[in-house]
């Protein structure tokens, strides 16, 4: 990662970057740009090593922000139109970690709002098109970070990965996105979406930049009583020679996008001269997750937005002549419709009259694809598959089915219902020039390795 020197100074940098991020306009990444505060800490840097003291090691490094996380800069909104106007009081552990190393945010990046979303375009602020298809979606919910990372306005971005939102649009435009084991970075300061699932994580370009931000974000937090204790800082490298790689049989199948299939049987061929194992795993459980994913993600959601009434946060809706009318007209105006489905199913699948039928059984599928996955890493070190079954789809393609765009999660949510980490390592493109990603799991705490490993599928 560039770190500022006394070379390339820091305000040169961030000032390149904005400039960038200005220049790219018209893909709409941004929500907030954080001009006159990114510059003003770039000097301070700049300063402090004219002085001859000692800066972190992101020092000057211009980052992106996905708009959940909560910073003082700018307003956090999620990207929706409920949170309009609201200025954080407290720093996300997370955004904390970043910038005492010296990282310096530059903007805010838009979202699917609250996350709810694989492709960017339920954002109260519009679309982001895809860094190499203007015509197509950024992928989501995080795509104004991947696109900011692919273009090259920032060394990296920040998102959030609840059932693919990293994964998805680090594929969607040919970067390197982790979603972490679930626990290993706080959420302290992130707008929850679903707290069993949700996971910090981030878009890089190279996977010792993604190491480099691991170490400096992971750990234990008083203030996220479900974070690990600091495994990644503290784990024994494992040789990467010799693995033992699980391709799973049910994935491949003519339902992917043949140049995702030809990308993968490259990589298998790639590991085996290098050595390494191919393993073949049948995982039949895994077709029960989206399902279950869409009952348990929404139940969440609806409990975590039940707080949004115009109240305490962000926007209140005009004309309301009691308390009631005002949560109900703050709420119908300020969600959107991905929103409001996910309310109704939430608090669907959660009634008496269903729970048992719904929720608790989505539970129990859980239990199941959590032991289909320790069943299958007895056998093998790490699994590679396609991240989704398709490349970026174009702008609207989706947006009057829901089931369909659910549907390209498929391969994504077993991860986040398992609580275990995936990285989105890009490989190459397809004919007509559409970004490629192959995701690579491993066993809960492998984060370390699994970024090491994946140096492995890199042509030489
Ligand atoms: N696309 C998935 C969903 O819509 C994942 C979203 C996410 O990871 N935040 O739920």
């Amino acid at each position: 990662m560039k770190i500022a020197d006394k070379n390339i100074s820091a305000e040169k940098m961030v000032r390149e970057a904005l400039d960038k991020a200005k220049k790219y306009s018209g893909y709409n990444i941004f929500t907030f740009l954080n001009e006159e505060n990114a510059i003003k800490k770039a000097r301070e840097i700049d300063e402090k090593i004219a002085r001859g003291e000692e800066v972190g090691r992101l020092a000057g490094v211009p980052y992106a922000l996905k708009d959940n996380f909560l910073s003082p800069d700018g307003q956090t909104t999620a990207s929706a139109h409920i949170l309009e106007g609201f200025v954080s009081p407290v720093t996300a552990t997370a955004v904390k970690k970043l910038e005492d190393e010296g990282a310096i945010m530059i903007g805010r990046t838009n979202m699917d709002a609250f996350a709810h979303g694989s492709s960017t375009e339920n954002s109260y602020y519009g679309p982001t098109s895809n860094a190499h298809d203007c015509e197509r979606v950024a992928g989501g919910s995080s795509g104004g970070s991947a696109v900011a990372v692919a273009l090259g306005i920032v060394e990296f971005a920040t998102g959030t990965d609840t059932g693919g939102s990293i994964r998805q649009p680090a594929s969607f435009n040919g970067v390197y996105g982790l979603k972490p084991t679930y626990g290993t970075i706080s959420r302290y300061g992130v707008v929850a979406m679903a707290s069993s699932t949700d996971c910090i994580g981030f878009f890089t370009k190279t996977p010792d930049d993604m190491d480099l931000l691991m170490e400096v974000t992971s750990g234990q937090d008083p203030k996220d009583m479900t974070t690990l204790p600091d495994y990644y800082n503290n784990t024994k490298g494992m040789p990467t020679e010799g693995a033992k790689i699980g391709v799973i049989k049910d994935f491949d199948n003519n339902s992917v996008h043949p140049g995702i299939r030809k990308a993968l049987a490259q990589k298998v061929e790639l590991l085996k001269s290098k050595g390494h194992e191919i393993v073949e795993l049948t995982m039949p459980v895994l077709k029960y997750a989206l399902a279950a994913y869409y009952i348990i993600v929404p139940a969440e959601i609806a409990s975590n937005l039940s707080r949004y009434d115009g109240v305490r946060y962000g926007f209140r809706a005009k004309g309301s002549e009691d308390l009631d009318a005002l949560y109900k007209n703050t709420r119908s105006e300020g969600f959107m419709p991905e929103n409001k489905r996910r309310i109704m199913i939430g608090n669907f699948v959660l009634s008496s009259g269903f729970y048992d039928a719904y929720f608790l059984k989505a539970a129990k599928a859980r239990t199941l694809i959590v032991q289909e996955y320790e069943k299958a890493f007895e056998r093998c070190d790490y699994i590679l598959s396609p991240v989704t079954p398709n490349p970026a789809f174009k702008l609207g393609e989706k947006t009057d089915d829901p089931v369909d765009m659910y549907l390209g999660d498929i391969m994504t949510v077993p991860l986040n219902l398992a609580g275990i980490p995936g990285l989105t390592v890009p490989a190459g493109k397809t004919e007509s020039g559409l970004a490629i990603g192959l995701q690579l799991v491993g066993p809960r705490r492998s984060d370390k390795n699994l970024i090491r490993f994946s140096k492995e599928l890199q042509d030489e």
